[in-house]
């Protein structure tokens, strides 16, 4: 149903709403919160309420004229009354704001109490007529995440979903015995409890219904894929020339490492295809792993393709590769998207008569126009960043191909297997001699001069830093641009900075990729698109703003780009919250360095807003976390997707088409965020 079907929309509010990715009724429904603000009581205004956010009704007086502070930026006071005491409502940029009221009349006011002189004073607070209850209640009032692209904001989003859920006749399909056998409520249920819930129970019954359709969903197209894929017939591979292999690496391997090459070597021989991931933490040495079977795969004549999720990370692979390969004669070519058509070409011909042996490279390896020889191996780097659907792709380039994917999200066993259920798992769970920890280190926001005068020194003596914000696009977070230009002005002026985030143009991030990796550029201001596998050793220096808005595991990847090198590394978390809990899963950070361990805590300690609210993991991503967070949940929704398909009855497959139609593009990708 169209937006301006609803009262009140018209084609100039409906494009505000399109600018949000909300174009249908359908859309404004399903557009969850990402917390909720929990009101306990009404207060009465007076000086225990000062300094506190607080609901207070007021019977309107009068309004102040308007006051011009400069240009573009006004005010005006509001007076009210409650129980017989006097306060004011201020206003900014906001003239008109005291046409929404009428003299005489109740409302209700929430926001901060503060003492002004001898007046009390509510600074912009959220307004409602006195008998709305869809502004604002006392309870849970949903927050909806906004954009700084659209000038929708919460008022609006509140009004038009309840409109939405008064005229829409929602469907559900779900079976009666799934819904029983979960223990799930309807869809109505659902989505009235999460938009409009009347308490902290509600919100959690309906996220578990919205949750497990949202698992059935993964989890079928994680069926569908084992299907395609495991237990079928594979290449016999004969094992040889490991001694060549460990003789040719400058270190010794860790008994992990070596524990996860004779896995390999039993997966290659047995004539059954190898569907193996390796997971380790960041820095546990998976390379090298992956870097003996596609060496095995030369050796038994096959060519072997590794996929990396960037082009940066692609090239690093080929960079570190090739050396490698030379030595053994065997030819490796770096294949991606932006090369020429000459280049191209000239790379198919050597992938077509098989004169390539290890293919290393983007998405491109899958292309059309790719004919491979004789693929024999296919290894997928940072797994999380690609999801279960390339692993079906590979299939369809070569009939017997062995794949192994390599990921470095720390998820406990149980729950690996049911994610993983079409892979065999290998655990590296060590890292490499004698590295030396990333000092980390937490500050908040007052000693932040501190950080980046250190900064500068490490500077000067050569090194490289990266300094990462939250996001892009939000309506209350500087963007990279802003703490791009504010650092700049203020620390790095003499210096080469430039800034990257993900909705840049691909040519215009390699560029300044290749420029960090070459050390023309000195500090790289980014968002997390530098969180995977980014490998500049002599950058040192690693600053978090507002880290308080990443989870910790987010943290732990983005620490992970330092402390590559020999030098000492730093690791440094700015934020500006006060609140305890942020406190302490940032200090837990200066102690811990262990993925999984910091993972666990993570879930421990996750805010309020982390637990009800729905994160928007990005479109067409499948959130980890989440299916840690509800193991029960997810494994509940393994075991009803295989009944799903066993069971072919027409109330099933029903089902089975909504979850595909409403969540497959979902759950093409897996993150960790
Ligand atoms: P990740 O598991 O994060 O992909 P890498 O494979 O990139 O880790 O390895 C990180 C670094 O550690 C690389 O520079 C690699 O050469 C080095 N490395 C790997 N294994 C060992 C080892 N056994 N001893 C010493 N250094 C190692
Ligand atoms: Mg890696």
């Amino acid at each position: 149903m169209e937006l301006t079907k609803l009262k009140g929309i018209g084609g100039k509010r409906a494009e505000e709403f399109e600018n949000l990715g909300i174009y249908t009724v359908g859309d404004l429904i399903n557009y969850l919160p990402r917390d909720y603000e929990y009101i306990p009581k009404l207060e009465s205004i007076g000086k225990d309420v000062i300094d506190k956010k607080v609901l207070i009704k007021g019977e309107y007086l009068s309004s102040s004229r308007l006051i011009k502070i400069r240009k573009n930026f006004s005010m005006i006071k509001l007076r009210f009354k409650n129980e017989g005491s006097i306060f004011y409502a201020t206003f900014f940029n906001n003239p008109f704001i005291s046409r929404s009221f009428k003299k005489g009349h109740m409302y209700k006011l929430y926001g901060k109490v503060v003492k002004n002189g001898n007046n009390l004073d509510m600074a912009n607070p959220v307004i409602s007529k006195i008998d709305d209850n869809v502004m604002l209640k006392v309870g849970y009032n949903p927050v909806y995440p906004l954009s700084s692209k659209s000038k929708i904001n919460q008022r609006l989003l509140r009004k038009y979903i309840r409109q939405s859920l008064e005229i829409v006749d929602i469907k559900d399909v779900i079976p009666k015995k799934v819904m029983e056998d979960a223990d799930v409520i309807s869809l109505n249920e659902a989505y009235a409890g999460i938009h409009m819930p009347s308490g902290r129970d509600e919100i959690l019954k309906a996220k578990k219904r919205l949750d497990f359709d949202e698992f059935l969903g993964f989890n079928l197209s994680i069926a569908m894929n084992k299907k395609l894929s495991y237990g079928e017939k594979g290449n016999v591979f004969k094992i040889e020339g490991k001694e060549e292999y460990l003789k040719s690496l400058p270190f010794d391997l860790t008994n992990a490492q070596k524990n996860a090459l004779v896995q390999i070597e039993d997966d290659l021989k047995r004539g059954v295809k190898m569907n193996r991931l390796i997971q380790g933490d960041v820095g546990s040495g998976k390379t090298v792993i992956a870097q003996y079977a596609l060496y095995l795969a030369a050796l038994n004549g096959y060519q072997s393709v590794m996929l990396a999720p960037t082009k940066i990370l692609a090239k690093q692979h080929y960079d570190n590769l090739k050396g490698f390969f030379d030595k053994f004669n065997i030819k490796s070519i770096f294949l991606h998207s932006k090369m020429t058509k000459a280049e191209k070409d000239e790379a198919y011909e050597k992938i077509r008569v098989g004169e390539a042996g290890v293919i290393i490279g983007t998405h491109a390896v899958f292309s059309k126009a790719v004919e491979y020889h004789n693929l024999g191996l296919c290894v997928i780097d940072e797994q999380h960043r690609f999801g279960v659907e390339q692993r079906g792709l590979i299939t369809k380039k070569g009939g017997r191909v062995h794949t192994l994917v390599m990921s470095a999200t720390p998820i406990p066993r149980t729950l690996a297997l049911s994610i993983y259920k079409d892979l065999d798992l290998t655990v590296v769970n060590e890292k490499p001699k004698g590295r030396k920890a990333i000092k980390t280190k937490y500050y908040n926001l007052d000693n932040y001069e501190n950080t980046y005068n250190f900064a500068l020194k490490q500077i000067d003596a050569g090194r490289q830093v990266y300094v990462v914000c939250p996001s892009i696009d939000s309506d209350d977070i500087e963007s990279v641009e802003d703490t791009y230009n504010r650092i700049k002005k203020e620390f790095f002026s003499k210096n080469s900075i430039e800034y990257i985030h993900g909705k840049m143009k691909e040519d215009e991030k390699d560029k300044i990729m290749e420029d960090f990796y070459a050390g023309k550029i000195q500090v790289l201001v980014s968002t997390t698109v530098i969180e995977v596998g980014i490998d500049n050793k002599n950058a040192n220096v690693m600053i978090i703003e507002g880290a308080d808005r990443f989870g910790l595991a987010t943290l732990h990847q983005l620490r992970g780009r330092v402390g590559r090198g020999d030098e000492q590394s730093f690791c440094f978390l700015l934020s500006s919250s006060s609140s305890k809990n942020v406190i302490e899963r940032l200090s837990f950070m200066e102690r811990n360095f262990d993925g999984f361990e910091i993972a666990l805590f993570d879930l421990k300690t996750r805010g309020i807003g982390d637990i009800l609210g729905f994160k928007q993991s990005g479109k067409g991503s499948f959130d980890i976390y989440k299916a840690m967070e509800n193991n029960d949940l997810f494994v509940k929704a393994a075991d009803t997707v295989e009944y799903l398909l066993e069971e072919n009855t027409k109330e099933n497959r029903t089902y089975l088409n909504y979850i595909n139609k409403k969540y497959f593009l979902e759950t093409k990708n897996i993150t960790w965020n």
